[in-house]
């Protein structure tokens, strides 16, 4: 069917996410000595103003995510939804910085290929067990549970059984919950995606949401992103949410989230401590600066908190 095309399709986007990072990191925009284990190559050449893209994805989502877990002294949780081959948990694994369990979810075929990946590669296994304190692993198939680490097969759009498979797996909605959808939200048709942000606002009385994702996608330049999506039978059923930075924050402000915030990436690009963006504009010679500013303007992160604990969600920012 129609449905299952289009899902494959999007299925599909991890391995474009994993590529580039992969590609940016082999050239040294950061440093992630797991991602190797799940591109098999380092693949061709991309351009310098996708490199910094991504450098800026990166970034910008680790600088929240890891002024969250301060916040919260590692007390925490984490899920990432359609985490694909992220390999966050691993990094924070080796920054002392990991949360009481960090969770992932994405369709069960693909969390079938990253079980794989980590059974096969002792880099990834030996970090599991380390962090694990019995015999009894959980490791089949479609899931993997650990003590710290939790993979889950689900559709994110079925929240009644996201909810059941998360409670099975030790979810713990008293404890401070980070959750995080990384280009993710933007293949779900906007009620889909409310239902999502809903559910975690009630779930947790102390929370943030962050989401990266397109932005400005009804000028030119991003008629020319969906399009090159449309031509690989992927649909961004979630694009009018996409359309400011406005629409973004109404995701949340409407479904429960009590503060909300959202930057452009070239806005969040010019806070990134600039030694470090000097840095990385030596690696590549960028012709066209305007490139980059073009791109960076048609991606957002936009972050939302809930804090009955009163840990002082609110401020966390750039
Ligand atoms: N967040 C990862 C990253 O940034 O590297 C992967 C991003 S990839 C572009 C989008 C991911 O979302 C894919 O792995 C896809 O399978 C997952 N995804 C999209 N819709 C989903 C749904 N309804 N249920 C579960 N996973 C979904």
């Amino acid at each position: 069917t129609d449905t299952d095309t289009s899902d494959e399709a999007v299925r599909a986007t991890c391995d474009d996410a994993t590529i580039c990072k992969r590609f940016a990191t082999s050239k040294n925009y950061w440093k992630d000595p797991y991602i190797q284990y799940f591109a098999r190559s380092v693949g061709e050449r991309k351009a310098p103003e996708i490199n910094r893209g991504y450098y800026a994805r990166v970034k910008g989502v680790n600088h929240l995510l890891d002024a969250f877990i301060r916040k919260t002294e590692c007390d925490c949780q984490i899920i990432n939804v359609g985490a694909g081959l992220d390999t966050t948990f691993w990094r924070l694994k080796d920054e002392n910085l990991l949360p009481q369990k960090f969770f992932e979810v994405d369709f069960p075929t693909v969390v079938a290929r990253k079980i794989h990946n980590i059974k096969t590669k002792p880099p990834l296994s030996k970090p599991l067990i380390e962090t694990h304190s019995t015999d009894s692993l959980l490791l089949d198939a479609h899931s993997l549970d650990s003590d710290r680490y939790c993979i889950i097969g689900a559709d994110l759009r079925d929240i009644s059984n996201l909810d059941e498979k998360l409670k099975k797996f030790q979810l713990n909605p008293e404890l401070p919950t980070l959750l995080l959808s990384e280009c993710v939200l933007v293949y779900m048709t906007p009620s889909q995606s409310s239902n999502l942000v809903h559910w975690a606002a009630e779930t947790f009385h102390t929370a943030m949401f962050i989401n990266y994702e397109q932005l400005n996608m009804s000028d030119r330049f991003g008629q020319v992103m969906i399009e090159n999506l449309q031509r690989r039978q992927c649909t961004l059923a979630g694009v009018e949410v996409c359309q400011s930075l406005d629409s973004q924050k109404e995701r949340f402000l409407k479904t429960g989230w009590e503060h909300a915030d959202a930057l452009d990436m070239m806005t969040v690009y010019s806070m990134l401590p600039q030694e470090d963006v000097a840095r990385i504009e030596r690696l590549e010679f960028l012709d066209e600066r305007e490139l980059l500013q073009q791109l960076l303007q048609h991606y957002s992160i936009c972050w939302a908190t809930k804090d009955k604990l009163n840990l002082g969600l609110s401020q966390l920012a750039f």
